[in-house]
């Protein structure tokens, strides 16, 4: 298991040298520093299953993936399944998209086990919950104070970074170390693709 004193370190190597072409990795994308803290942050996310995010989310986006997955995981064809749990939306800057028709609580919410039904075919939004659904759209991280987990995640990714400076690291001048941590990051990203 990665620590949180890892995951900081490549925090603050994948973060050094922004902007410098020398870090530059022609097969990955350089991303933003607030991007780098978002992936670090949900490295480190552990759920605690209070429920709030399928009880009371809305919308909750979906793409066309999530409803051809969420059909084969109920064995029902993707036009049924479009049918009964996905809806046509529109954004307040009157932009359409897909998502769950049935939201507060989410139709696949278990009250009992406090759990999702469909777990393994979440759909990307539940996936990226709560740090990366906000991926590319903002320059800072938000913490989620209605999700336990986000608090703790960036509490703990805080501390560690706080240790790290107090101990004297400062990040790197090394390309192949950025370019490393940035792969490291760009793996953590793919890695939650189903
Ligand atoms: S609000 Fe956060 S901690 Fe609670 S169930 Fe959702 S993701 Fe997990
Ligand atoms: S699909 Fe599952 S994880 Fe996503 S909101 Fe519904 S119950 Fe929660």
């Amino acid at each position: 298991m990665t620590t949180p004193r890892e995951i900081a370190i490549k925090l603050m190597e994948a973060t050094s040298m922004l902007g410098d072409p020398r870090a530059e990795d022609p097969l990955v994308p350089t991303l933003s520093e607030a991007d780098y803290y978002r992936i670090a942050c949900h490295m480190l996310f552990v759920c605690k299953r209070c429920g709030t995010c399928c009880t009371t989310g809305d919308p909750i986006k979906l793409r066309e993936d999530d409803v051809r997955r969420i059909a084969r995981h109920l064995r029902i064809t993707p036009s049924r399944a479009m049918k009964r749990y996905a809806a046509r939306r529109v954004s307040e800057t009157g932009k359409s998209f897909l998502a769950m028709k049935h939201t507060r609580p989410c139709r696949f919410y278990d009250q009992s086990t406090k759990g999702c039904r469909i777990y393994e075919a979440r759909p990307w939004s539940c996936r990226i919950f709560p740090f990366l659904g906000i991926y590319g759209s903002e320059d800072a991280v938000k913490v989620h104070t209605s999700c336990p987990g986000s608090i703790e995640a960036v509490k703990t990714l805080t501390e560690a970074l706080i240790e790290l400076k107090e101990s004297g690291y400062m990040g790197t001048d090394d390309p192949d170390a950025v370019r490393r941590a940035r792969r490291w990051f760009d793996d953590a990203l793919l890695r939650l693709s189903p």
